[in-house]
């Protein structure tokens, strides 16, 4: 897209409101399937991405972080912060706003906020990912960590994997009960739980979804059994994991972007070398997903920031003709380009 010297380039924004109005234009559960069919097109043309681990900043109750990508006609990056202790103060523990630019210009083409596209593009990928590697036929899901993140889990499995209940485990009570009754009416039989261990009771699918920063062991050696498939979301920080070790050498480990996932994932408990399968090449059919009924697989995931691109390019083309978004006067445009100088005098009293 390259904008004409006389062109006003305003920047569409999509604020939160505008963000919550368009989930409910297009409905939740079509808009987590659309998303993984995005975020799905984009890891099959992997090779075409520039990729980094992200840029972390670590302070001793959190951690801000930079995420960049570019498929050489689109940039994209994410701002996103992990504070486990932010939700003791009434505040999220992950927020995130992002930016959508276009490499032929460097202009950017769109901005918008990115907590609950954090929430949505986590859930998309999550799902996308049991789609592959889920027992066949899996039809319970123990959710584990029942925070802001736990009701998108829940109903992108439903969507995409097809699941029919969930157990709901979290060492707050409050949690829970919010869970429960934010997944009334979805169709799902929801199953509030005591401990993990009776969350885990016939699921075929065990999601670990906590904020703790430490080394939590969230799902322990004992608790795991064979047959099941692993998405562990909560583990994506240095000094912070929820996979008891043993679990993960009885696991065939699953990942987005190992050189970030071994920094930040629950890997960061192995040896550098231990192997790992990128998703992507499962999606391609490189690779192997699962290959027995017995086998225990694990989604080691962080977050990668394809995802999030995936997630800007889906925004900007659903916004297309619709009032969720503001046009934003972010970008300077003298007259002559080089007399940015003399643009003062436009607003001069
Ligand atoms: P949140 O703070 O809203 O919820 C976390 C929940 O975990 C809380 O309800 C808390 O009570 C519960 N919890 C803490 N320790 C527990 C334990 N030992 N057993 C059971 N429950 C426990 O956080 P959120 O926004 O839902 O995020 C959850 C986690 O997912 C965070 O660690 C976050 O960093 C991570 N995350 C990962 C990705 C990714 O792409 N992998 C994306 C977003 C968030």
């Amino acid at each position: 897209m390259t904008l004409l010297p006389s062109e006003k380039a305003l920047v569409p924004f999509v604020s939160v409101d505008h963000m919550m109005q368009l989930i409910h234009h297009i409905g939740l559960p079509t808009m987590l399937r659309e998303m993984a069919d995005y975020i799905h097109a984009d890891f099959l043309r992997w090779d075409s991405f520039d990729k980094t681990p992200r840029v972390a900043s670590h302070s001793p109750v959190g951690v801000i972080e930079l995420m960049p990508t570019s498929d050489g006609e689109a940039y994209g990056f994410k701002y996103v912060n992990g504070h486990p202790k932010n939700t003791a103060e009434g505040l999220q523990t992950v927020t995130a706003f992002g930016l959508l630019a276009d490499v032929a210009t460097g202009y950017p083409v769109l901005l918008t906020e990115m907590t609950l596209l954090t929430a949505l593009r986590t859930a998309a990928t999550s799902a996308m990912v049991a789609r592959e590697l889920a027992p066949n036929n899996a039809k319970v899901m123990a959710m584990i960590g029942n925070g802001a993140q736990s009701e998108f889990q829940t109903l992108a499995m439903q969507e995409l994997v097809g699941i029919q209940e969930v157990r709901l485990f979290d060492t707050d009570p409050q949690a829970t009960a919010k869970c429960a009754k934010n997944l009334e009416r979805t169709g799902l039989t929801i199953t509030p739980c005591n401990t993990p261990e009776d969350a885990i009771q016939g699921a075929q699918i065990l999601t670990t979804c906590t904020a703790d920063k430490r080394n939590a062991t969230i799902l322990r050696g004992n608790m795991v059994g064979a047959g099941v498939h692993i998405n562990a979301i909560g583990g994506d920080c240095p000094g912070k994991t929820e996979i008891a070790a043993d679990i993960l050498h009885r696991s065939d480990i699953f990942v987005e972007f190992p050189p970030q996932t071994r920094i930040e994932g629950d890997i960061q408990q192995l040896a550098d070398d231990h192997p790992v399968t990128e998703i992507w090449k499962v999606l391609t059919g490189g690779d192997s997903g699962r290959t027995s009924a017995d086998q225990i697989t694990l989604f080691d995931s962080v977050g990668f920031a394809i995802e999030d691109f995936s997630a800007l390019r889906y925004i900007r083309d659903k916004i297309v003709g619709t009032p969720y978004s503001t046009p934003l006067d972010m970008l300077a445009d003298p007259d002559d380009p080089r007399d940015l100088f003399g643009m003062l005098h436009r607003a001069k009293p």
